[in-house]
Order: C-alpha cells, then structure tokens, then sequence
C-alpha cells in the first residue's frame, strides 16, 4: 500500500492512530493522534516521537515477540492531562497504535472511591458515638438513671441520623437508576404541594416557621412522576424550614406557565423562597455535589445528609427541567424549580 493510501486510510478513523514502519520510524499518524502528541511525527523514530518509557517498552516488546500489548500513555495537550491506554498490534511488518481515551472512566473510578470514602465517613461518625454510649451505659452509667435516659436520647439521635442517611442513599440510587426513563404520570402541582407542607407541618411548627403556597397560574398540571416531585418539594421547603429564620418564612409559589428558553418550551416555575441566613454565592454551584454542605455541624445538627439536592438534582433532571438557585447573605434563599409543560420528547 502506497503512504498516500495509508494515510487516507488512517486519516479516516475516528480513533487515533500511529503506525510504525519495519525501520522502527513513525511512518504514518492521522490528525487525532497529531493532536495528542503536538505535531505530526511522521519520519521520527518511535522513542524519540512518543517518549513515554511504557509505551516504548510496549512496543520493543511487540516488536520482538510479535505479539500485542498495551501500555498507559499521559498526553500532556490539554490544560490537564489525559490518560489513554495504548494498543500496540503488529501488522505485518509495521506495528499499529491506537489510543483510547480513559480519562472519563478514570474520572468515574475517582469518583466512586470518593463516594465510598464519604459514605463511609458519614456512618462511621454516629457509629462510633453509639458505641461510645454502648460502652458507658454498660459500664461507668449502669447505674445512673438520669444519664442514662439523656445517653438513649443521644443514642436514637444517632441512630435517626443513619436511618435517614441510609434512605437517603436508597432514594438516590433509585432516582439515578431511572434518570432515563421519561415520567408520564399526570400530576397537579398544588395538590403536591399541599401534601409537602401538609407533611411538614410538625416540623415547621417546631421551628416557629409559617409555610405558605400561592397558586399564581391557572393550569397547574405537567407530565411528572407525582413520588418523586413529593420528594423534590419536601426536600426544598424541609431545607427552608431548617436553615430558615427561627420565626421566619417560606412561601411557596406556582408561576403561571411562561416560554423557557433553555427548556425550549413552556415550563411552570415553582419557587421556594425562605427569609433565612441565605448561602455565600461561592458555595451556591457546589451545592447539589453529594455531601456537600455549607456548614458540615449546622447540617448535622438539624439532621441533615448533605444528599438532599444531590436528590432534587437527578430527579428534576429526570423530568428534563431545571433548578434556579438564587440567595443573598442575611436576606434569604430562593430555588426555582422550572418543569416543561409538555412530555418530553
Ligand atoms: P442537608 O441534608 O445538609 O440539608 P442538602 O443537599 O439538602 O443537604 O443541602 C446542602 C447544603 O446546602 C446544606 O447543608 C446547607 O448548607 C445548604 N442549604 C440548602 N438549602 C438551604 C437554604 N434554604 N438556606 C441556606 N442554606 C441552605
């Protein structure tokens, strides 16, 4: 095959590719491999052009037994590195290169040690406290009556706490599991939300907190799954109430159905809006990240996991909408929720 031929050939794939001629030079590489390595190479001898020790040993070794191998290739191109996994095949006299790209599966295996790690942390923390308790009630407070009753109170605390990070968790998979699976339930916005603040009524009474809805549009009903919407809702007005003003409060709003430009279709709005501490406008496109919390103790004093947005997130998400999160310190927060009105194509 003429070099004209093999170049076409390879300039063809969309992977990129290298081939090394019986002379041990680059003989040939196709635009995406230039873009890895800087430049076309062709002509250079194979260490000199790739230069990574690995990868030269690859293909030593290719060379020698006529056999495939594989070797981790760092292309330094970009504003950060990115890892590939190189197959070395022999053709023939020639060898042939392929790089594929592991960054997002690196990325992904990152992320899920991170996950363990924090879940981990998360249970650990209460389980140690128990244990803790465990070990005083059976030793030191056998006998005292009133620390033990204030130790039991400590104890289900602690144990409330993994019981709501667990189903949290479950919630979290779940959703996550049927992110691609479009909701076509019908469901009335105010009749859900009712049922939030219904639901939410003890705590909100608790915390000194007056939860109002305002009906501001006519027609309130959008494609949706009705469970997971209850969850979205409770999850936002439940954080109002909680890092809400002592005496304060949420109200909650349905906006009459208004074109979305990035939903490119009409969405109803439906607002959140507490007169609380508000959130420092660094943390505000963080706060949907797993366990990220503004105020780790604030969170776990009020008895929060730190996945309540991560929640709402996928679950609107889900139903191809979008989440607004807007607050100012000292004055409060306000989160939009816009759902399309239309079934998703
Ligand atoms: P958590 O279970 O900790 O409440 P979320 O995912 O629901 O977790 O919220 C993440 C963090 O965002 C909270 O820990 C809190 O710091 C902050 N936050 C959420 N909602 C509000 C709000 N209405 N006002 C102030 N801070 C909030």
């Amino acid at each position: 095959m003429t070099e004209g031929r093999i170049a076409t050939l390879i300039d063809a794939l969309p992977v990129p590719v290298l081939l090394i001629g019986p002379d041990d030079r680059v003989r040939a590489v196709n635009a995406p491999v230039s873009a890895i390595l800087g430049h076309d190479l062709t002509g250079n001898h194979y260490i000199t052009a790739l230069r990574q020790p690995a990868v030269i040993a690859a293909i030593a070794k290719a060379r020698r037994d006529q056999t495939g191998g594989t070797a981790r290739f760092t292309g330094r191109d970009g504003p950060r590195d990115t890892l590939y996994r190189v197959v070395v095949a022999p053709a023939g006299d020639d060898l042939v290169l392929t790089f594929e790209d592991q960054t997002a599966a690196e990325t992904a295996g990152q992320m899920r040690r991170d996950f363990v790690a924090n879940v981990s942390h998360e249970l650990r923390t209460p389980l140690t406290a128990l244990l803790g308790f465990i070990e005083t009630l059976g030793g030191a407070a056998r006998d005292d009556a009133q620390a033990r009753d204030r130790f039991l109170e400590i104890m289900a605390h602690e144990a409330n706490r993994m019981t709501r990070l667990v189903d949290d968790l479950l919630s979290l998979s779940r959703v996550e599991e049927d992110e691609r699976v479009r909701p076509r339930e019908r469901v009335d916005l105010t009749s859900v939300l009712s049922s939030v603040i219904k639901g939410l009524e003890p705590q909100a009474q608790d915390a000194g907190v007056t939860v109002t809805l305002q009906n501001e549009g006519m027609d309130d009903t959008i494609p949706g799954d009705s469970g997971q919407l209850l969850q979205v809702f409770t999850n936002l007005v439940e954080n109002g109430i909680k890092y809400g003003r002592e005496g304060g409060k949420v109200t909650v709003t349905i906006l009459p159905r208004q074109m979305h430009r990035r939903l490119r279709g009409e969405a109803i709005a439906v607002v959140v809006a507490d007169d609380g501490e508000g959130i420092a406008a660094h943390h505000i496109a963080r706060l949907t990240e797993r366990f990220y919390r503004v105020d780790n103790h604030r969170s776990r004093q009020v008895g929060g996991t730190g996945l309540g947005l991560a929640i709402v997130k996928h679950i609107i998400n889900r139903h191809r909408g979008r989440l607004l999160i807007e607050s100012t310190v000292g004055e409060g927060t306000k989160i939009s929720v816009f759902l399309p009105v239309s079934a998703p194509s």
